[in-house]
């Protein structure tokens, strides 16, 4: 089934196809209803805030005898219900040249046609003469939770004979987002949910050469990186052998650190040991080789996706295939909500504070200082 590609949100949604697993945490633990005679709340009241238990918190002063259940925790539930309810914003962009199996690749993500230009959709696709950018929006709903996805597609990027400053528009687009959602927020009678257009993601497609990052790549990503959040991903990995795509990895790795370039997740961003470890796992991994395909094949008596070759069939969600399944979750299942969050808190941030002192700190800002985006 294809989700139908919605640039209002106001317009009939149509959920996804139903899939097996959900891309959020399944249900949270049953909240158990209150028990004044409960020795312990449904899932105690541990410390790791640094702060000594309060009495009266079901603990005395030594922190043994109990008093009773308050119901802290349900605050978990409570937010759960919120966020049901409001839903969410998910602007994630993709750059680099054509035919590199960008729309293909979103598409495989979120298992539906959230790209319009996939070489699926039919019609002639054109190359730009310079980089244009296009977002869509759709609505996607699984286990409840809606998630207005917005992919922002950059044709034209990598294409040209002259590529210098081609990353100019798309610096451009994602701090106009930045500018919107400041101008909402220093607004006097500002909403109450601030629609949230901000690029929480790029992911930049390295082509599979198995030499090295072209000029191109490393210029893009020394400029963006500051602004936004990149995840380098290697396309058609399944254009290389095991050994070529390890060697490939290996020396793009080397390299953005050869030239300082820090992409997501940044290690000066890691809030604690337990993210440091985790994060450390993840950039090691870093680039994920990946291959997209929206075409299903029966393997093993089940349905897969995956790309028929003449040797047979590579599974796109199969790990020993391809690392497309160490991405998507990655990416959705372990750090969608920190994308959004470094956004918020460190890009977004940067751009206000400088926004902010450029501006005398109090004024306004005018209206006319921006483009308005073509959303
Ligand atoms: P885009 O221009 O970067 O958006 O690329 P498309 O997604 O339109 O894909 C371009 C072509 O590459 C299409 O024929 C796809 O079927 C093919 N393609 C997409 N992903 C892969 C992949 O992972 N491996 C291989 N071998 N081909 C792919
Ligand atoms: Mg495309």
């Amino acid at each position: 089934m294809r989700t139908k590609v919605q640039r209002d949100m106001s317009e009939s949604i149509v959920p996804p196809e139903v899939r097996p697993k959900p891309a959020v945490p399944a249900k949270p633990p049953h909240v158990a209803a209150p028990s004044p005679t409960a020795p312990h709340g449904p899932s105690g009241l541990g410390g790791g805030f640094g702060v000594d238990r309060v009495p009266g918190l079901g603990h005395s002063g030594s922190g043994s005898t109990l008093l009773g259940y308050i119901g802290i925790d349900t605050i978990i539930e409570q937010m759960r219900k919120k966020t049901m309810k409001a839903g969410f914003d998910f602007n994630i962009m993709i750059v680099g040249h054509s035919g590199l199996g960008k729309s293909t690749l979103v598409n495989t993500l979120f298992k539906s046609q959230v790209s319009r230009w996939s070489s699926g959709w039919g019609g002639e696709h054109k190359i730009p003469k310079t980089v244009e950018i296009k977002a869509v929006s759709h609505v996607i709903e699984e286990g409840g939770v809606k998630m207005k996805l917005t992919v922002i597609d950059t044709p034209g990027f990598g294409d040209q004979i002259n590529n210098e400053n081609c990353w100019d528009p798309i610096s451009k687009y994602i701090n106009e987002q930045y500018e919107k959602f400041l101008k909402e927020e220093v607004n006097i009678a500002r909403k109450k949910r601030i629609p949230d257009t901000r690029v929480h993601c790029c992911l930049y497609f390295i082509s599979p050469t198995g030499h090295s990052l072209r000029q191109l790549d490393i210029e893009f990503m020394k400029h963006l990186s500051r602004v936004v959040n990149i995840i380098p991903v290697i396309a058609k990995s399944d254009t290389m052998t095991p050994d070529e795509k390890n060697e490939f990895k290996h020396r793009v790795r080397k390299e953005l650190e050869t030239h300082g370039i820090e992409y997501y997740p940044q290690n000066e961003f890691d809030d604690d040991m337990e993210d440091k470890n985790e994060n450390d796992k993840i950039r090691e991994a870093m680039p994920f080789a990946v291959v997209g395909s929206d075409k299903e094949f029966q393997v093993n008596g089940k349905r897969v996706l995956g790309r028929k070759t003449a040797w047979g069939v590579v599974e796109v969600e199969n790990p020993n295939h391809c690392e497309f399944a160490l991405l998507r979750d990655f990416l959705i299942r372990s750090h969608l909500q920190d994308l959004k969050e470094v956004t918020h808190n460190i890009h977004y941030e940067t751009y206000r504070a400088r926004r902010l002192n450029d501006n005398g700190g109090l004024h306004p800002i005018s209206a006319n200082n921006t483009q308005e985006s073509n959303l």
